[in-house]
């Protein structure tokens, strides 16, 4: 599955945010299995469009297609330098595929901050700083080993050196590897040292109960940040998302449309989480199961049958393709066949976010 790590300063609300998304995932009947180890959560991905399949289709079972969020706990200033818990901690940042940066935007005098004030750019600055350093430690290390490769001539470990360098110097001005602009050589170059600041990076603003609307200065400063960096940002109350992950499930809506929000705050970092990961989703629809899976955006049909068994790739002969539109306005499958809605596509199909479909494969 595809893995969210959640950093931040202590006090920020990591754990109060995660914990929300654990029961939000708990009482989901799909995922009983939700929390794998104790930092570890899976969450349903909501998707209206598996709802409406469902209701034509009537399955036994409705399968949302998940992610998995990872608390990491325990970065402070000095982290890179092996302080507080340290280079522990960045080891599991290094297995996460996207970063969401929680941040305090929020100020109550009883919840005390480790620097003293509320200043969200003072606290984005140092938990980048302790991950570049993290990276330019791992790039250091290359670039020794590299160079001594290099010694025999080999060109291609040459080019290596070149973009390590590249690296460096990124890191040295402070800036993240995912700002460097690389080609495709150079990209399974980075790929390869597995540098934490080249991942995409989500900004959550955590704000007080009272400033949902994202009013506050605060927010702006942070808004502003994201903006030049390209990243995303949702503005999210823990505490409130602790009140909504209480709730049953029949109340939810009615508590969010009195505060004004159309979707949770976690729904919304879920869905950004999936955006800024590239990815998308394609529906399997059959009597016994509707089913949401998970793929890259840009994955050809075989590798989408992929997700669901590696023999449906191996052995992977036609896709039958619904669109999801013309799935619904057709009342379903044997509709939109009559229709002549439904195609048959080969291996060099790109997969459209809301294909509906069906695998023929050689076993
Ligand atoms: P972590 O160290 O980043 O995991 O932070 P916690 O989730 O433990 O939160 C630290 C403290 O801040 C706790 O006492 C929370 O109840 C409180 N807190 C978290 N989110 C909010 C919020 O949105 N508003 C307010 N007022 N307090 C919050």
């Amino acid at each position: 599955g595809f893995k969210c790590g959640i950093v931040g300063l202590p006090n920020v609300g990591k754990s109060t945010i995660f914990n929300a998304i654990t029961s939000a995932g708990a009482e989901s009947a799909n995922y009983p299995f939700c929390t794998i180890e104790p930092n570890v959560g899976v969450v349903a991905v909501p998707d209206k469009r598996l709802d409406a399949l469902a209701a034509i289709v009537k399955p036994q079972k409705v399968l949302p297609t998940s992610m998995e969020f990872v608390d990491i706990a325990g970065l402070v200033k000095g982290a890179s330098k092996g302080e507080g818990l340290g280079n522990q901690f960045l080891g599991h940042i290094r297995q996460v595929d996207a970063i969401a940066h929680i941040v305090r935007c929020f100020e109550d005098e009883n919840v005390v901050h480790v620097d003293g004030s509320v200043d969200p750019l003072r606290d984005v600055e140092i938990i980048q700083t302790e991950l570049n350093l993290s990276d330019l430690e791992t790039v250091e290390k290359r670039i020794l080993r590299t160079e001594k490769q290099a010694k025999s001539g080999d060109k291609k470990l040459q080019a290596e050196l070149e973009v390590l360098v590249k690296v460096r110097a990124c890191l040295n001005e402070g800036r993240p590897a995912r700002a460097l602009e690389a080609s495709d050589e150079e990209r399974r170059v980075l790929r390869e040292l597995q540098l934490i600041t080249a991942r995409p990076v989500l900004y959550v603003a955590n704000v007080a109960e009272d400033d949902l609307e994202g009013r506050h200065p605060f927010v702006g400063q942070l808004s502003e940040l994201a903006q030049r960096e390209g990243a995303e940002l949702v503005i999210i109350c823990g505490k409130i998302e602790a009140e909504i992950a209480e709730l049953p499930a029949e109340e939810k809506g009615e508590f969010l449309s009195e505060l004004g929000l159309a979707e949770s705050g976690l729904d919304r970092m879920i869905h950004a989480g999936y955006n800024l990961l590239g990815l998308i989703t394609y529906f399997t629809a059959g009597v016994k199961e509707v089913r949401a899976w998970t793929i890259p955006a840009g994955a050809r049909a075989p590798q989408a049958a992929g997700v669901i068994h590696t023999d449906f790739e191996k052995g992977f002969i036609r896709a039958e393709v619904i669109a999801y539109n013309d799935f619904l306005r057709s009342g379903g499958e044997a509709g939109a066949k009559e229709k002549g809605l439904m195609r048959l596509e080969g291996k060099e199909y790109v997969v459209h976010d809301g294909d509906v479909m069906h695998f023929r494969f050689n076993v």
